[in-house]
C-alpha cells in the first residue's frame, strides 16, 4: 500500500468562515511524505485575497462570539477533545504520513495536543476580574478582562496538532477569532481539526484556516490590518524577530514561541541512569525535532564516560524507519533541507576534533532519515554548541565545577528549557534559581504539561501557552472607576 493510500479522509481546501472552498485561481501546493518524498495531498494554496477573506471572517464572527455564554465555549472545546481523542489512530496515521514521526510519537503528540482542548474548556468559565477599595476610599476599582479580538496564529510542522490547539483552544476560550496558518509542510492536520471544530458545534467564522505557500506575502497584509488585533507565532528564531517588526507598525499584542538551545546537565551525584532515561527523552521525543530538545549534554567529568556509553548503547537499540512500520523509534526528518542541515552540524563538530560514538553517517535510499548520533570530546567551538540541531544528535561536553556547569548552559542566547540531575537539594534551588530559561526540568527529561506556562525567555521569545498563564495572552484588562 503506497503512503497515499493510507491517508484517511482529510479535507485539503482553505476554511474560510465555516465553510470549505478552494484557492482563489485554484492553486495548490504538494504536503510529500517525509519517509518517501512521496506527494500523499494536494491542498490549497491560499492567495491574499483568500487571506482577507479569512480576516473578514474573523472579523464578523468576533462579537458574538465575545458574547457567547463562557460555558458554551467551553463545551465546544471539550467535545472537540472528545472527538480527537475518539478518532487519534486516524489522526495519527495523518501526522505520521505527513511529519514523519513514529505513530507512537503521534499518538503522544495528540494525547498532550488535545488537552489543551479540554484544559481551556475548564478555564473558559474561570476568567474573573477584581475589585477594591481605592486607597483614599472615595471610589471603587473595577477590572475586568475582555478578549483581545480577532487573532493570527502561526505554527510550526514539528508538532502540527499542540502547536496550534495550544493556541486556539485559549482563544476559543477567552471569546476570540482566530484565523491559523499552519506550516506549509504539515498542513493536513490542522485542516482536519477544523472539521472536528466544526462538528463540534465551533460558529462559522470563529476559527479559520488558511495554507499558503506564499506565507509572507499572505500573512503581511493580515498582520498590517488595523482589524487584527493579536499575532501568537510558534516558529524560528528569525522569523520570528521579522514578525515582531512587522507587528510593530499596528501595534499588536505579540506572543513568540521560537527556537531553543537547551542544555541537560548531569551532575556528579546524579542517578546516572535516571539521567539517561531523561537523555532518551530530552533528545529523542519528536526524533529530535523539538524546541525542547536537549541540544547540549553538560556532563560532570566523573560521570561523563558512564553516561555517554550508556546513552550509545541505549541510542544504538533505536529502531529506525518509516513511521507507520512496526516497532519504528526514529521516523525521517521532516524534509531534505533539514537533514542536511543536522548532517552539516555533526561534519563540523567532526572536523573540529568530536568523537563519534554512534551514528553520524547519512543513509542511502528514500527519505530523509538521519541516524541516532553520540558525540563526545566536543570543542566548544563546534556549531551545534550555539545552534539548534533539531535532530537526533546527542553532543556531549564535560565539566568539572558546579558554577561553570551553569555558565556554560546559559551561554548561548536562547532561553527556552533547561534540564538538571542532581540529588542534592541545595544544589537543585541554586541551579533552577541560576538557569536563564523560561522552564526547568529537574530530574526529568519532559517539561510540556498544559497545566504549567509553556514559553521561554531571550531569543527564545516571550509569551506563555498553557496553564493558567495561557489565557491571558488573548485577554485584555480593562478598568473601570466606580465613584458614588
Ligand atoms: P519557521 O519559522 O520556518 O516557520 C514557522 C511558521 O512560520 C510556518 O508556518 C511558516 O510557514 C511561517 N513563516 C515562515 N516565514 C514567514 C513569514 N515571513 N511571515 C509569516 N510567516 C512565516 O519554523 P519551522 O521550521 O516551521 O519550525 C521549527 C522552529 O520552530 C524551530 O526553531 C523550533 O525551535 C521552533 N519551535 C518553537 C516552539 C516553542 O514553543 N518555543 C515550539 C515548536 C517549534
Amino acid at each position: 500500500m503506497s503512503a497515499h493510500d493510507a491517508l484517511p479522509e482529510v479535507p485539503q481546501q482553505l476554511f474560510i468562515g465555516g465553510s470549505w472552498r478552494d484557492a482563489t485561481g485554484g492553486g495548490t501546493f504538494a504536503v510529500e511524505d517525509p519517509a518517501s518524498g512521496d506527494e500523499i495531498a494536494r491542498v490549497a494554496d491560499a492567495t491574499v485575497e483568500d487571506g482577507a477573506a479569512a480576516l473578514d471572517a474573523a472579523v464578523a464572527a468576533q462579537k458574538d462570539w465575545a458574547a457567547t455564554p463562557p460555558r458554551d465555549r467551553g463545551e465546544i472545546l471539550r467535545r472537540a477533545f472528545e472527538i480527537v481523542t475518539e478518532r487519534t489512530d486516524e489522526l495519527a496515521t495523518i501526522m505520521t504520513l505527513e511529519m514523519g514521526k513514529p505513530l507512537s510519537e503521534s499518538r503522544a503528540e495528540i494525547a498532550y495536543g488535545a488537552e489543551f482542548l479540554r484544559w481551556f474548556s475548564e478555564e473558559a468559565v474561570r476568567i474573573a476580574g477584581r475589585y477594591s477599595v481605592a486607597p483614599n476610599g472615595a471610589t471603587r476599582l473595577l477590572t475586568l478582562k475582555q478578549p483581545v479580538g480577532p487573532v493570527l496564529a502561526i505554527t510550526p510542522w514539528n508538532f502540527p496538532l499542540a502547536m496550534g490547539t495550544r493556541k486556539i483552544a485559549p482563544a476559543i476560550a477567552a471569546g476570540c477569532t482566530i484565523v491559523v496558518k499552519p506550516a506549509g509542510l504539515t498542513p493536513l492536520t490542522m485542516l482536519w481539526l477544523a472539521q472536528v471544530l466544526k462538528e463540534a458545534g465551533l460558529p462559522d467564522g470563529v476559527l479559520n484556516v488558511v495554507t499558503t505557500k506564499s506565507t509572507g506575502k499572505v500573512m503581511g497584509p493580515l498582520i498590517a490590518d488595523p482589524r487584527l488585533r493579536k499575532l501568537t507565532f510558534t516558529g524560528s528564531t528569525e522569523v520570528g524577530r521579522s514578525l515582531v517588526e512587522q507587528s510593530a507598525q499596528g501595534l499588536l499584542r505579540v506572543s513568540m514561541e521560537l527556537g531553543g538551545n537547551a542544555p541537560f546537565l548531569v551532575f556528579d551525584d546524579a542517578d546516572v541512569d535516571a539521567a539517561v532515561d531523561g537523555a532518551m527523552l530530552a533528545k529523542m521525543r519528536n526524533i529530535g525535532e523539538a524546541c525542547t530538545a536537549a541540544n547540549r549534554f553538560i556532563v560532570h567529568e566523573s560521570v561523563a564516560e558512564e553516561f555517554s556509553t550508556k546513552l550509545t548503547e541505549r541510542m544504538q537499540g533505536l529502531k529506525v524507519g518509516a513511521g507507520l512500520e512496526d516497532g519504528v523509534d526514529v521516523g525521517p526528518l521532516v524534509e531534505e533541507a533539514q537533514r542536511d542541515k543536522v548532517a552539516q552540524l555533526v561534519a563540523d563538530a567532526i572536523g573540529k576534533g568530536a568523537t563519534v560514538r554512534t551514528g553520524g553517517v547519512v543513509p542511502e535510499g528514500p527519505g530523509w532519515f538521519y541516524p541516532p548520533t553520540v558525540l563526545t570530546d566536543v570543542p566548544l567551538e563546534a556549531d551545534l554548541r550555539t545552534e539548534e540541531i533539531f535532530g537526533p544528535v546527542a553532543p556531549v561536553f564535560t565539566f568539572t565545577e558546579e558554577a561553570d556547569a551553569i555558565a556554560m548552559a546559559n551561554d548561548t542566547e536562547y532561553g527556552l528549557v533547561a534540564y538538571a540531575f542532581t540529588r542534592d537539594h541545595a544544589r537543585v534551588i541554586r541551579v533552577y534559581e541560576g538557569l536563564e530559561t523560561g522552564m526547568v526540568g529537574i530530574n526529568q527529561g519532559i517539561v510540556s504539561n498544559p497545566a504549567a506556562p509553556f514559553g521561554g525567555v531571550k531569543a527564545s521569545g516571550f509569551g506563555r501557552e498553557g496553564g493558567t498563564e495561557g489565557i491571558e495572552e488573548y485577554l485584555e484588562t480593562k478598568y473601570v472607576g466606580l465613584a458614588f
